[in-house]
């Protein structure tokens, strides 16, 4: 087995806000092999972007603070780097494909002069190395006439080709991991499938991690070698693809396999998962899923059940893991 490039351990993230202390990640624990694909699922409000932007120290503190745990990518714990050290790995070790390119672009400036900056900055080329490189990057990621759209603005571009030249800039100085954040939820479906199959390929050719981030377990089915599921700052249960979708454990996992659409299931109707997520200021005692769960028993509203492995390689959190 490939040995790990990215490893969490027991991670604890806190936002201190007016109305109160905000718990978004608690004690989250897992690994990213060299070459792995890694998919993190869960409903908005779960915890997986907060997770996204520690590992690559975006978060403001205050409000948020790393309140326990680590986050060692190679060896290196990122939180013991310098502000200097923490730059050169965004960009050349770790990058980030973001949601909504409109955001995580700039408007004002062109795709030449955003990309170049970034080659600039990481990898000291000159301004024509970088306009080159760049105008090699777009057609990398399926951009049409790369050479003359170079110089245009974000929004001169739809929504699929936004998210292309958002990941050419991810891929710009060849990282080595990449994170991407829910980076087709805002695309028609088509287009989904396009840009899944380009970041895979990109993964392929060149041997990067990926941490894939998503709401969508039908997203992940395609993308992943392991998922990790999140509900409620916690991590509720972790496997291989194969195991997560043919053995699934955890009441939640089961209730978000429920909601999807099977191909290899004939299912009449979808069975939606009740209720909303907690209020994460004043969560519900013992286990956070209790309220909504069709199995929750006296000990599930008293005790945070342990999230254990409970058969090789399969981990997850719930009291009916004692019982079995
Ligand atoms: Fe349901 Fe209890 Fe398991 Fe939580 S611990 S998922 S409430 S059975």
């Amino acid at each position: 087995m490939a040995e790990p490039v990215l490893e969490l351990d027991e991670l604890t993230v806190k936002f201190h806000l007016k109305r109160g202390e905000l718990k978004a990640v608690d004690g989250v624990s897992l690994k990213v092999r060299r070459g792995e694909t890694f998919g993190l699922v869960g409903e908005s409000g779960s915890g997986k972007s907060v997770t996204a932007r520690t590992i690559m120290r975006l978060l403001p503190n205050p409000p948020a603070e790393i309140a326990g745990g680590r986050v060692v990518y190679e060896g290196r714990d990122i939180y013991d780097l310098d502000e200097r050290e923490m730059r050169a790995l965004r960009g050349r070790e770790i990058a980030m494909v973001f949601q909504e390119p409109m955001s995580a672009l700039n408007p004002v400036f062109t795709v030449a002069t955003q990309i170049g900056d970034v080659l600039r900055t990481n990898l000291g080329m000159s301004k024509a190395e970088a306009r080159e490189r760049t105008v090699e990057l777009l057609s990398m990621v399926g951009i049409p006439s790369p050479h003359s759209r170079i110089d245009s603005f974000v929004h001169e571009f739809s929504g699929g080709m936004r998210q292309r030249v958002m990941l050419a800039m991810a891929l710009s100085c060849d990282p080595k991991f990449l994170i991407a954040d829910e980076p087709t939820t805002a695309l028609d479906v088509t287009i989904q499938a396009t840009i899944l199959e380009l970041i895979g390929r990109m993964i392929e050719e060149k041997g990067m991690s990926l941490l894939f981030i998503t709401h969508n377990l039908g997203v992940v089915a395609h993308a992943c070698d392991t998922i990790g599921v999140m509900y409620a700052s916690h991590l509720v249960e972790l496997a291989d693809k194969e195991e997560i979708f043919s053995n699934p454990q955890h009441p939640y996992t089961l209730g978000l396999l429920n909601s999807i659409p099977r191909l290899d299931q004939q299912q009449r109707y979808l069975t939606p998962i009740t209720g909303t997520v907690c209020n994460m200021i004043d969560p519900p005692r013992g286990c956070k899923f209790h309220p909504r769960c069709a199995h929750a028993m006296d000990v599930c509203r008293q005790t945070v059940p342990e999230f254990r492995e409970i058969a090789p390689g399969h981990f997850s959190a719930c009291h009916l893991n004692d019982m079995r």
